[in-house]
């Protein structure tokens, strides 16, 4: 704890995984020799760095720049990029932490890392943003490489951002080398289906989550937290599969329909006006309306899907959750429930998908979109979201099948945690002590 001091978002990710080895331990003292543990939680390499830039008026700005290159016995480091004010060293930690295991649960040759800014991109020009792009990858670019390290976007950086990134890499190295990124947009070599592929494959995920108890989405209320990326395309697979988004929020507030989110406005004043939430309930009318704070946890649902941020759902949410009768929890967002929030869920018994392995899909279709650069092929959107629907039942089944093997049935949270770090564990081992 000393050594890694005030890094709490870490400390938690770590915990909650460590929590889980001990019966991994029992069964497989080797795993425990060599200090192997003691250098998972380790990073291989973390870079800090400054992004200077101008803005409009300008003035020039200062952020920081951070990429955790955590873990690459499995294959070169992969993970997004957050841009956002509350970003520090500590969250990039624990999300490179998190996304070795998930990577390793996706059963794909890619390694664990995470990076990003404080740069806060509300309100800055699209001018500004490409500066602050540019400056960015101008000191990030000489630590990437499609062998090395592969960001992708999260928070903040969509294909805007990842395209501006893009091209200031082009640029400085002269390559065009295609995987280097994920997340770009079509024309030059992304995927189909990368886009959707978060918030489809956690729907997925949820879905055969619901089915070993014989039930699924069709007629049920299900609230969405945040209203980006993961959010907007688990409001869409959802919807097909017959569930009735009644919520969905920003960091402001929340707005609930009850004749169910009209998806098509959402995109409209997400993805194409760049507004707030807000905007929703003044351009629906009807029975939609805005609650300006709160928690959109306070809204009646059968199924819960966060999809916005880290600690998001506490452990007063999941117990009014739980009073209204919630059945499934899925998190689309990297460890938004808080631990005792996880705790009251698994006490009363709510299936519970952690985000390690419920969103595991956005970043295996960025595996997938690595093949296709690799082979420099174009797959339709049909076999991608097809291959992506496989990966998300094989992910459930293997942390279903392990938390049963350790004596858990049913406990997502130890299946998760224990299949994907065998899986890096025995990696690791296999490479000697590095
Ligand atoms: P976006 O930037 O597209 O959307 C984030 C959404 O969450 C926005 O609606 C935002 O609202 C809201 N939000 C952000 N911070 C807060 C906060 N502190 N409190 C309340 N709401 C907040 O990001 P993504 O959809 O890409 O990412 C969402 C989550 O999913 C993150 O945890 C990310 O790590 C995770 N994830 C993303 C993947 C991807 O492929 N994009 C893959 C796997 C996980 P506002 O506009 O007000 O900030």
């Amino acid at each position: 704890l000393r050594r890694n001091a005030g890094e709490l978002e870490f400390h938690q990710a770590v915990r909650e995984v460590l929590e889980s080895l001990g019966r991994v331990i029992a069964k497989h003292p080797r795993y425990a020799e060599q200090a192997l543990i003691e250098r998972i939680c380790e990073p291989e390499r973390q870079i800090i760095f400054r992004v200077p830039w101008v803005d409009d008026a300008g003035q020039v700005q200062i952020n920081r720049g951070f990429r955790v290159q955590f873990n690459s016995a499995l294959g070169p480091y992969k993970g997004g990029i957050r841009f956002h004010p509350s970003v520090n060293v500590g969250i990039i930690k624990f999300l490179g932490f998190e996304q070795t295991f998930k990577n390793a649960l996706t059963g794909m040759p890619i390694g664990g890392g995470k990076g990003g800014s404080d740069f806060n991109p509300r309100g800055r020009t699209d001018g500004e943003i490409m500066r602050f792009c540019q400056s960015f990858m101008t000191e990030l670019h000489r630590h990437l490489g499609e062998y090395t390290d592969v960001p992708a976007g999260d928070i903040g950086v969509g294909g805007r951002e990842i395209g501006y990134m893009f091209g200031q890499y082009k640029r400085l190295t002269n390559r065009y080398e295609a995987g280097v990124l994920t997340g770009k947009a079509l024309i030059y070599g992304g995927s189909r289906a990368r886009k959707e592929a978060t918030g489809f494959g956690a729907t997925y995920f949820v879905q055969r989550m619901l089915s070993t108890k014989g039930l699924d989405f069709e007629g049920r209320r299900v609230t969405v937290s945040g209203s980006g990326n993961v959010a907007i395309y688990t409001m869409e697979k959802v919807a097909e599969f017959g569930g009735k988004i009644v919520a969905c929020s920003d960091s402001n507030g929340y707005v609930v329909d009850e004749d169910g989110i009209d998806l098509e406005l959402v995109k409209q004043i997400k993805e194409v006006r760049r507004e707030r939430i807000s905007e929703y309930a003044r351009l629906k009318g009807s029975r939609a309306h805005y609650v300006e704070g709160g928690s959109v946890w306070d809204v009646p649902c059968d199924v819960a899907m966060p999809s916005a941020t880290q600690n998001e759902l506490t452990g007063k949410d999941a117990r009014t959750l739980v009073k209204n009768g919630v059945i499934a929890v899925g998190e689309g967002a990297n460890m938004p429930s808080t631990p005792e929030a996880v705790r009251i869920f698994q006490d009363a018994g709510v299936m519970f998908a952690p985000g390690k392995a419920a969103n595991a899909g956005g970043v295996a279709t960025s595996a997938l979109e690595m093949q296709q650069n690799a082979s420099r092929d174009s797959w339709t959107f049909e076999q991608t979201e097809t291959r992506l629907a496989i990966i998300m039942r094989s992910i459930h089944d293997r942390c279903a099948e392990t938390a049963e093997e350790y004596g858990n049935p049913g406990d997502y949270v130890l299946g998760a945690n224990i299949a994907g770090f065998v899986r890096v564990a025995e990696a690791m081992d296999a490479l000697g002590v590095i």
